[in-house]
């Protein structure tokens, strides 16, 4: 049985597969198309015989990249200042990316006290099954870090501000002393968790970074939908690293979610602003306020390094931390995030809601001195005075018997 008219007729349903019909050239629009792609076709078998996955002039499989990714990936590039661009299913898989691709067996790693916790946490299992050594430095130790670093480390992470306690390190400083420490033949590498700034108010490069990674799933999407990241370097060796960890541990993403970070970013600087002029208006709100020791945002004179942020740095986003007195417990502390409004409990930030998450920080690095609680706020792009007002009216319920 077949449903061929004549010998040189397609079946109905390989007529169903094999369409001939080609859109019309000529059609012109400001977004990206969105190319869904595994199975990517070569003209011929010399074709698929020639090319090369690392070769970017040109596709291979849709893991290694469509035009929709790859122009997403030199928009991130320019954007950082960077030539070199990989994206990664979530900023976290970024950061895994760059460990896996630059350590083996034997070497050493160190990590920012403050650092992002699940890095820290990918720091301890390297530790623990994979026979590296993973360290934790306080992250204001600055040119310090040179004593530190052995004669087996090779990579510093470095992430600034932590975005939880939001010290601000020297990034300069910490890229002097990599340098100075590096051979020819073992570079010790600085990466940076350059989240928080956007790539808009850190130029990482410029100050000697080697690796930046980005959680896209913030500034970059804007729109608290979408989970991605990215590696950018300007060092080919290190490109050429970061590509082989990549093509091994299959990091693929979605054409739409490329996509949508892609809609994100003509609006991304805009945002940005917005959230930096809110989360000022806020932050300074609070630190008047006899309930509020101390307000850890970067522009702040209350948190450490702010000094290296004036110097450094050409804004703030929306993220800041504050610390309530003493007095106040945690089921205090808790009860004003409940009485909140306006304000969402949740992770993550970026997006258009404002949000407010505590921290246990005591349970996730040394030496934290404070004693109050610690409070996280992503200052969204809603009135600053409406957010202000539900900040007021939450510090009174704190205030009643509970
Ligand atoms: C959110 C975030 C990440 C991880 O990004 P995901 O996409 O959620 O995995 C890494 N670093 C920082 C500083 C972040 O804020």
């Amino acid at each position: 049985m077949t449903d061929r008219n004549s010998p040189q007729q397609k079946s109905f349903q390989t007529a169903l597969i094999h369409n001939e019909y080609k859109a019309p050239a000529g059609f012109g629009a400001f977004p990206t198309a969105i190319h869904h792609a595994s199975t990517v076709l070569f003209k011929d078998v010399a074709a698929l015989r020639s090319r090369n996955w690392q070769d970017k002039s040109s596709y291979t499989y849709g893991l290694h990249g469509t035009p929709t990714t790859f122009t997403l990936e030199a928009r991130l590039a320019a954007i950082e200042g960077g030539e070199h661009c990989l994206l990664a299913p979530s900023g976290l898989a970024a950061i895994a990316m760059v460990d896996l691709a630059l350590l083996k067996a034997g070497d050493d790693v160190l990590i920012p006290d403050n650092v992002y916790n699940p890095n820290r946490e990918l720091g301890r299992w390297l530790s623990e099954d994979f026979g590296i050594t993973a360290r934790f430095y306080d992250p204001l130790i600055g040119e310090g870090i040179a004593a530190m670093i052995q004669p087996n480390t090779r990579l510093i992470w470095t992430e600034a501000p932590g975005s939880v306690t939001m010290e601000v390190p020297d990034i300069p400083a910490i890229c002097r002393a990599a340098r100075e420490r590096s051979t020819p033949e073992r570079k010790v590498v600085v990466a940076i968790d350059n989240t928080w700034s956007a790539g808009i108010a850190f130029k990482a490069f410029d100050h000697g970074v080697d690796i930046v990674m980005q959680a896209l799933t913030k500034y970059q999407s804007g729109g608290s939908d979408v989970l991605m990241g990215a590696v950018i370097t300007r060092d080919l060796d290190l490109k050429h690293k970061i590509e082989l960890a990549h093509m091994r541990l299959g990091l693929g993403v979605g054409a739409d979610d490329a996509y949508l970070v892609m809609r994100g970013l003509p609006t991304m600087q805009l945002r940005f602003s917005a959230h930096d002029a809110g989360a000022r208006t806020v932050a300074n709100w609070l630190k008047a306020r006899p309930e509020v020791s101390a307000v850890l945002h970067p522009a702040l004179p209350d948190c450490p390094g702010h000094e290296t942020w004036q110097r450094d740095f050409t804004g703030a986003g929306g993220l800041f931390s504050v610390i309530f007195d003493g007095r106040y417990s945690e089921a205090m502390t808790d009860r004003f995030i409940d009485s909140l409004t306006l304000f969402k409990i949740g992770y993550s930030w970026g997006g258009a809601n404002s949000l407010c998450v505590p921290y246990r920080v005591a349970a996730m690095r040394r030496n934290w001195k404070h004693e109050g609680q610690l409070l996280r706020f992503n200052i969204g792009l809603e009135d600053p005075q409406d957010l202000i007002a539900d900040i007021e009216q939450a510090l009174a319920v704190l205030h009643q018997a509970g």
